[in-house]
């Protein structure tokens, strides 16, 4: 059996030896299916990717023994699902290896913001100890508005209530049991922008989420409100999101994701973006502890021995 794993680190790659000891591995340190590499992929049966790597019809196409896509993680936008199922290949992903881990990062971006940590730590960098400029905020009491009551979603409102915060939640889904118990309220998306202080996005990436936050969802945002988005770039627009800030109707925002992350960092909007002090940007590293890579390795390597044993386990393309 030979498999191709992308964007894989040189850590990583004794975890998949030793547990598939007869296969031949081709490990790519980076993420991208190129021409140059496409020839040494002819005869692969499986491919394992993380989020960057694109594998859309045509790529497909071009691996004529393909059996197999096993994908590092729980988003699967990045794969043509549907052809490959055209082409009777199962794509298996990482359902989940801890809601807490993204819902913890979400937290993280927000804490850092209202309490002005990124410029505190710059002064103290020169000796300088000046604070009363940097008044933070509080979150208790503050309203969050999640989108997307899901796996990470609902741990974000664990982690909310926790903190004392009012919720708001929506989802296509909506889970009254969680609601009650959880004790937060579902309401409608515009209900969401006109009365949340903080909006935090947890929905997958999909056609109808796509700009889900543009700017006619921004005007009806409260001046200043604060934007996470730990979940996919592209449901927030980016031009929408600069002049959002610009504006003073979003007054911070943290991003693990943003728009065309995929193509470029370097993309003068997103530099743009990423490069203002009311802006905290981590680069998709929101899935990235000790703990939590060590199960999305165990789930993937369990995608394909089950794939092997001919007992497809979470299969996002049946
Ligand atoms: P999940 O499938 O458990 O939950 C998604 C929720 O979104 C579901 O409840 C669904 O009903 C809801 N939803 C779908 N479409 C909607 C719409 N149009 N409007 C409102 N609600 C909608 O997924 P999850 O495990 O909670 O993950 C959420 C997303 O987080 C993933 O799809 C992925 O894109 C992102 N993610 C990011 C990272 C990272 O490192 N930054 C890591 C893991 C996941």
């Amino acid at each position: 059996m030979k498999i191709a794993h992308f964007g894989i680190l040189e850590s990583e790659k004794s975890f998949f030896e030793e547990y598939f000891p007869k296969f031949t591995h081709l490990f790519y340190h980076k993420d991208l299916i190129t021409p140059e590499n496409i020839p040494n992929l002819k005869d692969i049966e499986i491919l394992s990717v993380f989020v960057h790597t694109k594998v859309p019809a045509e790529i497909i196409d071009q691996l004529p023994r393909l059996k197999l896509i096993v994908t590092r993680s729980t988003g699967f936008d990045h794969i043509d699902i549907k052809y490959a199922k055209s082409k009777h290949i199962p794509v298996c992903n990482v359902p989940t290896y801890g809601e807490n881990t993204v819902a913890e990062h979400a937290f993280a971006l927000l804490l850092t913001l209202v309490k002005n940590l990124p410029e505190i730590s710059r002064r103290n960098l020169t000796h300088n100890f000046s604070y009363k400029d940097l008044l933070g905020r509080d979150l208790q009491d503050l309203t969050v508005g999640i989108i997307g009551t899901g796996k990470i979603g609902l741990h974000a409102i664990r982690i909310a209530r926790g903190f004392g915060m009012k919720v708001l939640a929506f989802d296509i889904f909506p889970n009254e049991f969680f609601e009650r118990t959880l004790a937060f309220e579902y309401t409608g998306m515009d209900s969401i922008l006109e009365n949340s202080d903080i909006i935090s996005i947890h929905v997958p990436y999909l056609p109808s989420t796509h700009h889900l936050i543009d700017h006619e969802a921004i005007l009806k945002m409260k001046n200043g409100t604060i934007l996470i988005n730990t979940s996919r770039g592209a449901i927030v627009q980016n031009s929408a999101l600069l002049e959002g800030l610009e504006n003073g109707k979003i007054s911070m925002a943290g991003l693990d994701v943003i728009e065309g992350e995929d193509e470029s960092l370097e993309n003068p909007l997103i530099q743009k973006i990423i490069s203002r002090s009311d802006v905290l940007f981590t680069p998709h590293t929101a899935y990235y502890t000790k703990e939590a890579t060590n199960r999305i390795l165990q789930t993937t390597v369990d995608n394909i021995q089950h794939f092997l044993d001919h007992q497809i386990n979470n299969q996002v393309n049946k």
